[in-house]
């Protein structure tokens, strides 16, 4: 009675679909094999991974976002863990690692519910619930510290980087990010803010990491451009230009009849004297000090160089709006333009050897609040790893100076979470009850894998912290040093609540979203390739 079935076909040819449990399943998975990686990390006894990319550079690091940055995943569940440790890395700076960690063990938790038959939305709305319990918590345990005590700031920045590998001097650098950070907030109604743009961190292999130097001003990469020019000058009134410094080149080929050597000297000249004026241009406005983001003709520099004017050139663009920012100068592009009042002020601008290189200071500077780190140590990987825990921990202290509330770290605050966590899922009833109760296994897997990492015994770990934590102190975590539960208060170890609170709140969105998945349809990746074998394609093949 019924026509024939025609098929319809709705997914292009080669699309490939996953469905319902088994596409929750290898989803879960893929996350799961994605925090195995990082885990080994975590933590001051967490190991580093050496990362090589297609091209053979080699990178050799213990940040989570670094780690997962630079490896290549491909399964988009795993892609989902790649992109929760950059938003902690954006949002906070630091506690990637964490983040990761903790969605891989929620998810985890969640899996051994959704196998006895839990349904997914059941786990996703107790997750929730939990996470906001767990906050609650964190709130109510968190200490407020004055975000100008430099004492405590300092303790932040070392917990921060106890788990680098700059950690044995973190003493000396420590000291520099809490002067940094200082040095830039601004405090406006009560509440300070931090624009970590005005910290400039560069690095320079050679020395030692305690070679580090803390600079209140700027640091620009780059060498005064002539030598006959000053090396040092002081109470410095610096022109910052972004026009070349040359006869720009017209945009058609012209062509020049030159018949006589005195027509040739002619045209010199002439090209002199444009120059000349662009140097004069610059002296009666006062400046002694240009520095400038594109090219300086060598006849130009060596009218600079008379007028004892020193000058860089080819600033970065970036560089350019710290300088103005630091110094006062408004940027010019038009030299016709230029006054006195364009000027900016510091009072050094020198060049100063740096290992081989010859870089330029720019001290003491109109407006204090932009200083530089600069960062050093005895190869490229140690002074790009430790330019990322100097940055870590800036970030840090920022959070706490923005939103000054502690915790102590080692996973305290998470073991106490997790034991309020379980007397408030006793309250509840049914499914709900049991999604509550993974979620605080969930979160104490974070001191258990410090834990693991230090070489202790995670069950035996794990009886003493809950009995330590039941009296009610949210001061005992893993003293990964001594290889105990300990009060860590008493060592110094402190975080700034608002890691703890992204790490919880981005992992439980991560671990929900890919719990709420049931369907995964992937188009088929030869796109603008042709097909192997052939057309054959039929209707998939339409619209191409
Ligand atoms: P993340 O990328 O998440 O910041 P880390 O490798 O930096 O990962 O490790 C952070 C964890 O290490 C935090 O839970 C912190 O409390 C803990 N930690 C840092 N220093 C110590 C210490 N000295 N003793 C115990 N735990 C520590
Ligand atoms: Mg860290």
């Amino acid at each position: 009675m019924s026509a024939p079935q025609v098929p319809i076909v709705v997914l292009k040819e080669g699309t490939s679909e996953t469905k319902g449990n088994q596409a929750q399943r290898n989803n879960i998975t893929a996350a799961k094999t994605v925090a195995e990686i990082v885990r080994t990390s975590l933590g001051p006894r967490g190991m580093d991974k050496m990362l090589v990319d297609t091209l053979g550079d080699v990178t050799i690091t213990n940040d989570g976002a670094t780690i997962l940055k630079e490896i290549d995943v491909q399964h988009p569940a795993a892609k989902m863990m790649v992109e929760i440790s950059k938003a902690t890395d954006n949002e906070v700076g630091d506690g990637t690692t964490s983040t990761v960690v903790l969605a891989g063990s929620l998810l985890e938790k969640a899996e051994e519910l959704i196998t006895k038959n839990v349904h997914p939305t059941v786990v996703v709305e107790g997750f929730k619930k939990a996470s906001q319990k767990a906050n609650d918590t964190l709130r109510e345990i968190a200490t407020k510290v004055d975000p100008e005590d430099k004492a405590f700031l300092n303790k932040i920045a070392k917990t921060s980087m106890a788990s680098k590998m700059v950690s044995a001097d973190s003493k000396e650098l420590s000291d520099m990010v809490v002067d940094a950070v200082l040095s830039v907030a601004e405090k406006s109604a009560e509440q300070y803010r931090v624009d970590i743009d005005n910290i400039k961190v560069e690095k320079k292999a050679g020395g030692s990491i305690r070679d580090t130097k803390f600079i209140h001003g700027i640091v620009l990469d780059k060498e005064v451009v002539h030598g006959g020019m000053p090396k040092r000058i002081e109470n410095a009134k610096i022109a910052v230009i972004n026009s070349a410094l040359e006869i720009e080149k017209t945009e058609f080929d012209a062509k020049i009849n030159i018949n006589s050597p005195d027509q040739m000297q002619q045209f010199i000249d002439e090209e002199n004297k444009m120059l000349k004026a662009m140097v004069d241009k610059i002296t009666s406005a006062g400046a002694n000090v240009v520095l400038c983001q594109k090219g300086i003709d060598d006849i130009a520099q060596h009218y600079l160089a008379k007028a004892g004017i020193l000058a860089v050139r080819r600033i970065k663009e970036s560089d350019m709006y710290k300088l103005a920012r630091a110094t006062g100068a408004r940027i010019v592009n038009n030299l016709d333009e230029l006054s006195a009042s364009d000027l900016g002020y510091a009072k050094v601008v020198e060049e100063r050897k740096v290992e081989t290189d010859k870089w330029v200071f720019i001290e003491e500077c109109k407006n204090p609040k932009s200083v530089s780190i600069l960062v050093r140590g005895g190869s490229q990987r140690v002074v790009d790893e430790a330019e990322r825990s100097v940055h870590d921990a800036i970030m840090a202290v920022k959070d706490v100076v923005e939103y000054p509330y502690v915790l102590v770290g080692g996973g305290a605050p998470e073991a106490l979470a997790s034991l309020k966590l379980r007397e408030w899922a006793s309250t509840l009833s049914g499914r709900a009850q049991l999604a509550a109760e993974k979620f605080a296994d969930g979160i104490e897997t974070i001191p258990i894998v410090l834990a693991e990492n230090a070489g202790m015994d995670p069950l035996d770990t794990q009886v003493q912290l809950r009995a330590k934590s039941s009296a009610g102190k949210a001061r005992y975590g893993i003293d990964v040093i001594n290889g105990k539960v300990a009060d860590l208060a008493a060592k110094d170890i402190y975080e700034p609540l608002a890691v703890k609170e992204q790490v919880i709140n981005a992992a439980t969105e991560a671990a929900c979203m890919i719990l709420r998945i049931d369907d995964v349809i992937a188009a088929s990746k030869s796109k603008d390739m042709p097909k192997p074998g052939g057309p054959g394609g039929g209707m998939g093949d339409m619209d191409m």
